[in-house]
Order: C-alpha cells, then structure tokens, then sequence
C-alpha cells in the first residue's frame, strides 16, 4: 500500500519544528529515522495531515557532555551509539545495547529519540534508559520541561509527549565500579525481544536498578529484587522471586521473563 496523501515540511531549527507541529492542530507527526513510522504510513496505520521532517534540526543532532552526564540529541542514531562516534557514559552498556538493535540498515537511520516516542514494550531503548535513570528533554509550544524515564511510557505506544517533541535524552555517567548486565531473548538476531533484563549497580550513587522489559506494556522496575543486589559480593536471588516480582503473566512468558533479568544480574556480576 502507499501512504494517504500528506503534507510535508523539513525545518532548518528545533523552533520551526516546534511551530509546524503546533500549527497542525493535532493532526501532525514528526519524522525522525522512519524505521517505524514509515511503514505505518504505508499501511496506513498513521494518516497525519502533515509530516514534520527533523532530519535538518541540528539542535536534536547535539551531543553534550556534561560531566556527570550525556545529554543525547533525540536524532542520535543507533549507529552513532554502536560505532562509538558518540560519547558512553555507561562503560559500555549503551554501545553494546545500539549494537544489538534490528538490522545495521535500520540502526543506520533510526534514532534514540525515534524508538522512545514510539514507545514499542519490546524496543531496546525504553529498557535500558529505564535501567541508567535517564531524564528526557521535551520542547513543545508551552516551553520546555524534562520527564524522568521512568514516567515517560504510560503505556503500549504510549507517552507523555503530548504535541511536543522529544529533544533530548539525558543519561547520568557510571562511576569506574558500576556493573551492568543486559539481557535480550529474541528468536534470532535483529528481532525484537520477547523478554529483556537490564541491571544497572553504582555504589558511588548509592544506585541499584532491575528492569523487566518486553512485557507488552511500560518496562517494570523490579524494587525489592534491587534491594538485594550488593555492592560487593555475588547476589543469591532465585528465579521464583524474580518471576513473583514481575507483573501477572502466564508460566511461560513469567519463565522466559525471569530468566532474562536472572542472566542479566549474572551479566552484571561476572567479572
Ligand atoms: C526490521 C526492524 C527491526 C527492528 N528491531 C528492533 C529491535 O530489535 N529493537 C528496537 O529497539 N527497535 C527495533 N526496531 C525499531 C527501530 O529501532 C526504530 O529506530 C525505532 O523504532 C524508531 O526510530 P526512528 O528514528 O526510525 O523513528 P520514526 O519511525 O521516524 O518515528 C517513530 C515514531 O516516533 C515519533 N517521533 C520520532 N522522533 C520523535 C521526536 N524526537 N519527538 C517526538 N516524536 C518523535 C514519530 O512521530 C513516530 O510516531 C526495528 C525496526 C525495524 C524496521
């Protein structure tokens, strides 16, 4: 199929951007990578009255370093993370979560910014950003606010953005003894998961987080299971009690889930 007809602009700023989108009443989307978007259009799942193409908005391309922080452009690609191009203030977790991303092509175009609005349960990013505490950048008509990672999914393919634009992603540094374990299923590479584990350990925070990913809706941060990773030391936690943290979920899929966090913390506690 070919997309409804629509209406197109491609703004030189973050401002022009801004401006198209609210002059739409609603009815328009913004581009980003089009890996998503593009066969929605095509299907016509999505039938905006405009198309605000970022691909010229500089700004969202910015990659900042703020010392106890990487703020990313929302048009950062999973490439640029991949490939190094860009700083990693997560000893590593970031480049190898872009490296394992769908299909080079796809990581070549797609964007940071792209998957979190699209808010897919069994995207990679929502996941892992859930894990490091990432805060999002957010401009819109009204000004610009910033929304913790954390409450930033409200659903399946569901945000707080509202009308703005997601600009950027603001990712706290790891100190040199945090550990991290990640842990994607999926039925062969370049798939999305079926169950992901991210585990994230800094004690010059005083930081523990265990997120159970791929659950058909918002990742889950699993608390008391947290609570008991230690700074030092190897965890003993049983994969019952991983299963009993999580959401309601049949055998199988409660299985495969707890198993996935289970192989991260061991990840994260390997060497
Ligand atoms: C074959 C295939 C396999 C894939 N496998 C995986 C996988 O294993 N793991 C994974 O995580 N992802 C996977 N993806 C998705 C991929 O990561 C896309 O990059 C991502 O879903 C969308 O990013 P995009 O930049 O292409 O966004 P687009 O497709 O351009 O946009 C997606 C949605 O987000 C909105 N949007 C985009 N940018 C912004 C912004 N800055 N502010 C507000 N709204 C915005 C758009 O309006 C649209 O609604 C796969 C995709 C394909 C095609």
């Amino acid at each position: 199929m070919k997309p409804a007809p629509f209406d197109y602009v491609r703004p030189p700023d973050l401002a022009g951007a801004v401006a198209a989108l609210a002059g739409a009443a609603g009815a328009g989307r913004v581009l980003a990578g089009g890996q998503s978007l593009g066969p929605m259009l095509n299907l016509r799942l999505a039938r905006p009255a405009l198309l605000v193409d970022l691909r010229r908005v500089g700004e969202l391309r910015r990659v900042e370093d703020r010392g106890d922080s990487v703020l990313f452009g929302a048009m950062t690609t999973h490439a640029a993370v991949e490939d190094g191009a860009v700083p990693d203030p997560t000893n590593g977790m970031m480049r190898s979560v872009a490296g394992d991303i769908a299909y080079r092509a796809v990581r070549t175009r797609g964007t940071i910014g792209g998957s979190l609005a699209h808010a897919d349960p069994a995207a990679d990013w929502v996941t892992c950003l859930t894990a490091l505490g990432a805060s999002l950048h957010v401009g819109g008509p009204d000004g610009t606010r910033t929304v913790p990672m954390s409450g930033f999914m409200t659903g399946a393919f569901a945000t707080a953005l509202g009308e703005a634009i997601l600009t950027g992603v603001a990712v706290p540094r790891l100190s040199a003894r945090a550990r991290w374990g990640y842990y994607k299923i999926c039925r062969k590479p370049g798939e999305f998961a079926d169950a992901i584990g991210a585990v994230v350990v800094d004690p010059a925070r005083d930081y523990r987080a265990v997120v159970m990913g791929a659950v058909g809706g918002t990742p889950v941060l699993l608390d008391d299971i947290a609570r008991r990773l230690p700074f030092d030391g190897a965890p003993a936690i049983a994969r019952q009690d991983i299963a009993a943290a999580g959401p309601p979920m049949d055998d199988v899929d409660a299985q495969l889930h707890a198993v996935a966090v289970e192989r991260a913390i061991a990840r994260a506690y390997a060497s």
